[in-house]
């Protein structure tokens, strides 16, 4: 099996900020594998808060991956096994997951969702608003409409103001993201209006660490479901979110992969934990992996190619505001 790993950079159509900062860009590792004539590839970003970089994920692909992924692209298990052994570079695992799994969908053409035994339905998309002004948290939801969600970005100084603008602005459901950037005071302040205003969810309001204040705002109510995101990586993190939370938000740059990914599901569902399933800004090449399992959500916040300049992959579609894997081999998606 041969790997043929990169990097790229994606440019954002417009600016965007969450609590942590501003961006325009983003970094992705893709990796291609190539085996009895087929070729499969995958791609993923790697996340700041998990100490990887498109540099550290490249070197896992380049000098570590090739001396243990064996020869058979069906082993899939064994194959994951091998690399998450130190539970390290989960992005560039990830792309090396999504390439496997396309490259079997491909090799028996068949669709990856097909191949789980899962439908292709998924539920509705948000839409991710960034962080920003009056003004442009306004325009910004304007040009909006026709997403079924919205996800307003939250942590910054106008969180209230910002939400009902955007509550002016559309009548779809509304969930919020604070990346860390709440204080208890804060969430207990503004609880009362996220009710009123109908908040669908609230996703990572507090630092991951910061158990004791998940525990207080759970204690509230009435109080829309709580989402743990930076604080749930795996498969080993999601007995621990029962005990503070309500639900996991599932990503295949964190997990490492689809097959991590639906066991994280099936031990959510164990705990009662409901399940998002999101995505970082990537293209449709890191997105589609995540639509394939999309169905198994609750929630789907599968937007991080709707926030690009250029689409580098294409082949999923967006219907009736649902991010849907085509029916076509593997993953779906190929170099535009
Ligand atoms: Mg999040």
């Amino acid at each position: 099996m041969e790997l043929r790993p990169s990097t790229a950079g994606l440019a954002l159509a417009e600016d965007f900020a969450i609590a942590r900062g501003s961006r325009t860009s983003q970094d992705v590792v893709r990796v291609e594998i190539e085996h009895e004539g087929v070729v499969g590839r995958g791609e993923a970003a790697p996340i700041y808060y998990r100490g990887e970089t498109v540099r550290t994920a490249l070197a896992f692909l380049s000098e570590e991956a090739p001396g243990r992924v064996g020869d058979d692209p069906f082993a899939l298990e064994e194959i994951g096994r091998e690399l998450a052994r130190d539970g390290r570079e989960a992005a560039a695992r990830a792309a090396l997951d999504g390439a496997l799994h396309d490259w079997v969908g491909r090799r028996l053409g068949m669709p990856v969702w097909r191949l789980l035994g899962l439908g292709r339905i998924t539920p509705p998309t948000s839409y991710t608003i960034g962080i920003d002004s009056l003004d442009g948290t306004r325009d910004r939801a304007r040009r909006s409409r026709g997403y079924a969600v919205l996800k307003l970005k939250v942590g910054g100084a106008d969180d209230l103001d910002r939400l009902e603008i955007v509550r002016r602005e559309s009548p779809v459901p509304i969930r919020v993201d604070a990346n860390e950037g709440w204080t208890l005071e804060s969430a207990r302040e503004l609880l009362p209006a996220l009710v009123e205003l109908g908040v669908e969810l609230i996703e990572q309001p507090f630092p991951a660490g910061d158990v004791d204040s998940f525990r207080a705002l759970r204690e509230l109510s009435p109080r829309p479901p709580i989402v743990v995101d930076e604080g749930c990586h795996d498969l080993r993190d999601v007995a621990a979110v029962a005990g503070y939370a309500d639900a996991i938000n599932v990503k295949l740059a964190k997990s490492g992969g689809i097959r991590e990914a639906v066991r994280m599901i099936h031990a959510a569902r164990a705990l009662g934990l409901g399940v998002m399933i999101g995505c970082m800004v990537e293209s449709q090449l890191a997105v589609a992996p995540a639509a394939q399992i999309g169905s198994l959500a609750d929630w789907v916040d599968l937007d991080g190619h709707l926030l690009l300049a250029e689409q580098p992959f294409e082949g999923l579609e967006l219907r009736d505001g649902r991010v849907t894997a085509p029916d076509a081999p593997g993953l779906g998606v190929e170099p535009a």
